[in-house]
């Protein structure tokens, strides 16, 4: 069997691996799309995502989905041979007590597919076979096609942050700057959370395009003569994760508004006027994966077909090199996907 792996900065391979033989508590999934993030980007680029380095090679992907193929005699589960499902990227380690009543998502020393944060790292799902704990499944209804739902985990993301900003999103006027893949799942978050109206911003016209697709009521293009008007959002979601699209939230954002980051920004210091966040009375929210969100992402795709124009693009598993180079390239992508074995469905 086959999986994409990154050695090191520049080094992305797709190449033979052992096969697995299922755990006796574990359940092994044919794996059939898995979505390329912004953070397998960064590990095949740079060789590291912010503060986790590449020390050993690394197995990428997080957001995948497939059929159960087989499972093991203690494996406690209700699913049998076949159940199309997605996979929970994260297994956490509970700590005795648990952190402050804070979600797993941050709670030190779990683990998450496809990681360099664990020490040895945790192998990701751009593996044609990967071993699970039941935990991990979620089965999927029968309306919601594998393709659809490899957006699951990035949308529990979107449904994550969104859900920081509580009653403030609803009937609002919301700016999501940044309208790549994360940007506009957060806009079909902001639709499910009773946004007013929301108003995408990018400086590349296909981002706006499938932000319209998928529910944006407008759409400013920066840098080509469109502006935004200073203080003029309840809430702004920073989706993009670079400094000029912060800074453009910070000023767009109304006197009591709040901002959102979404976006993974680089690691150190940045050069952001925060004066403005002051003066404003500005809120300012994170957002780290996420918690309890991917049932609810489940459900809302499987209701909501729109977000199929998310995904632009699905490459075979031995074009992955090429997957990972369009994904790059917001002017010709939104969500890619790796095909990794065949989609029963197709
Ligand atoms: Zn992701």
């Amino acid at each position: 069997m086959k999986a994409v792996i990154a050695h090191g900065e520049g080094d992305l391979r797709v190449e033979p691996v052992e096969p697995v033989v299922v755990s006796p508590d574990r359940v092994l999934v044919r794996v059939v799309y898995g979505g390329i993030c912004g953070s397998d980007l960064h590990y095949a680029k740079e060789g590291r995502n912010g503060a986790y380095v590449i020390k050993t090679p690394l197995t990428l992907g997080h957001e995948v989905v497939g059929v159960v193929h087989d499972i093991g005699p203690a494996a406690e589960t209700s699913l049998g041979v076949g159940a199309k499902v997605a996979i929970h990227p994260a297994r956490p380690t509970p700590l005795p007590g648990g952190v402050h009543g804070a979600g797993f998502n941050l709670t030190p020393g779990g683990s998450y597919l496809g990681s360099a944060s664990t020490d040895p790292h945790t192998q990701g799902g751009f593996v044609e076979f990967l071993e699970v704990t039941p935990e991990q499944l979620r089965e999927l209804p029968d309306s919601l096609p594998l393709r659809r739902a490899a957006l699951s985990e990035p949308l529990a993301v979107a449904l994550h942050g969104i859900g920081r900003l509580g009653e403030r999103v609803r009937g609002a006027n919301v700016l999501v700057s940044g309208a790549g893949p994360i940007g506009c799942l957060a806009i079909i978050a902001l639709r499910a959370a009773g946004a007013g109206r929301v108003v995408a911003a990018d400086l590349q016209g296909l981002p706006l395009e499938v932000a319209r697709e998928v529910g944006a009521d407008d759409v400013v293009r920066l840098g080509a003569g469109e502006r935004l008007e200073p203080g003029s959002f309840d809430v702004v979601v920073e989706a993009a994760g670079v400094v000029p699209s912060l800074v453009a939230a910070l000023d767009a954002v109304r006197p009591g508004g709040s901002v959102l980051q979404l976006g993974m920004l680089p690691a150190g210091p940045l050069p952001i006027p925060m004066a403005g966040l002051i003066a404003k009375e500005v809120t300012l929210f994170g957002s780290q994966r996420f918690d309890v969100e991917l049932d609810a992402a489940v459900a809302l795709l499987a209701a909501d077909p729109r977000a199929e124009a998310v995904i632009t693009q699905v490459f075979g598993i031995d074009e992955a090199k090429e997957a990972f180079a369009c994904a790059a390239d917001s002017s010709r992508s939104s969500k890619v996907l790796i095909n990794i074995s065949e989609d029963p469905e197709k």
